[in-house]
């Protein structure tokens, strides 16, 4: 059966292929031109950042943030397990050791009560993902990390225009990364942006944005000429991908109530099942906002729930898991020496996406419940 209602579809506000044209006839494509820093600006303005630079994804903020952390060999960098591989990749690139941890019973997001005891004096960094857009307990995560002297970077790649007691996430560790891949709320095809809100680390976010030069002084008039200064890689997107970037951006709070209203819908209709405990759907704590980044159930079981994808698909719905934990995985599985984690491997076994996306219609909405409803009678 051909597929009627896909997983994700890229949403196009309309004036990305103008602003594509408006970069191309300024004769300036390459890096950090005008739509980038229109792109930056409006992130800093909206949100209160301290500095936002845009880069190619959010794998390359992750990797700034691991170079600007000075991670190096030897060291420990505590992420959760259930996460896309980037969260860990970044780190270790640098060579570290990576220590997974587990989620919590009832969310993805790191179970930071059973945290402290994976600390131990190699430990130099805490890098907490806000899954699908809502909060870690920032407070806590960061008075851990102050009693322990870590530095915490918020892997914020679903998290745009989410909350953390009324604060942006993204905003509230030293480093904040987001990502603008096709499959998120906000896009540009492949992009990111690095949050750096500690001063410490300013002057060098931008050197080792631009190669490991200090090019970005340069233009701004501080330095006479520009040379090779520190570490560093190609990591700022060109004017086009800013350009598509800054249309989207223009239309952040159009896309974001439609995706509320479309995540509303969803909880309206399946709060029964939930309830029945039929499955689970997640609960915001109350310290979150909803950017309505994703919906998704959990099953009881890995056979549960591939007998619902396929139930689905038999119906053209395409519904999809997500991470498998990465302390299991091909890669890093020899590596690990941990303990066992085993609300990561749940979510891993039992965790469902339904489609969502801004051109979605209720009616469909009502067509996925019904054949979820349709299962589980
Ligand atoms: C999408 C995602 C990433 C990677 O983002 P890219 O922009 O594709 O590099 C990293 N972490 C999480 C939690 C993500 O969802």
């Amino acid at each position: 059966m051909k597929t009627s209602i896909p997983f994700n579809k890229p949403f196009l506000t309309g004036n990305e292929l103008d602003y594509i044209r408006q970069a191309v006839e300024s004769g300036k494509i390459s890096g950090n031109g005008a739509f980038t820093q229109k792109c930056q600006r409006l992130l800093e303005e909206r949100y209160g950042f301290r500095k936002v630079l845009l880069t190619t994804s959010c794998t390359d903020a992750l990797e700034m943030a691991a170079m600007l952390a000075g991670i190096g060999p030897g060291d420990e960098v505590i992420v959760p397990s259930f996460t896309f591989v980037s969260t860990a990749l970044a780190f270790v690139r640098q060579g570290a050791k990576i220590v997974f941890a587990d989620s919590r019973a009832d969310h993805p997001n790191l179970d930071l009560d059973r945290l402290e005891a994976r600390i131990t004096p190699r430990t130099k960094m805490l890098v907490v993902v806000h899954y699908a857009g809502v909060a870690c307990d920032m407070d806590r995560a960061m008075a851990l990390a102050e009693k322990h002297g870590l530095l915490v970077a918020e892997d914020a790649a679903q998290a745009i225009d989410a909350t953390y007691r009324g604060r942006p996430l993204g905003g509230i560790g030293h480093f904040g990364c987001f990502s603008f891949h096709e499959t998120k709320n906000i896009i540009t095809g492949e992009g990111g942006a690095l949050i750096v809100n500690d001063d410490r680390f300013l002057r060098r976010a931008e050197i080792l944005w631009e190669k490991g030069t200090n090019r970005a002084e340069f233009f701004r008039g501080e330095v006479n000429k520009y040379g090779w200064v520190d570490v560093g890689s190609s990591f700022l997107p060109s004017e086009i991908i800013a350009a598509f970037l800054f249309a989207q951006l223009e239309h952040l709070e159009a896309i974001q109530a439609r995706r509320k209203a479309l995540w509303n819908a969803y909880a309206e209709r399946l709060g029964d099942l939930a309830r029945q405990g039929r499955f689970q759907l997640h609960d915001l704590p109350a310290y979150a906002s909803n950017n309505a980044h994703m919906f998704y159930l959990v099953c009881a079981s890995l056979e549960e729930r591939s007998a619902l994808i396929a139930h689905l698909k038999k119906h053209g719905i395409l519904a999809v898991f997500h991470y498998l934990s990465l302390h299991k995985s091909p890669y890093y599985a020899p590596l690990y020496d941990g303990p066992e984690l085993p609300n990561a491997d749940r979510f891993a076994d039992g965790l469902l996406r339904l489609p969502m996306y801004y051109d979605l219609e209720i009616a469909q909405i009502d067509e996925i419940c019904g054949r979820i409803r349709e299962f589980y009678s």
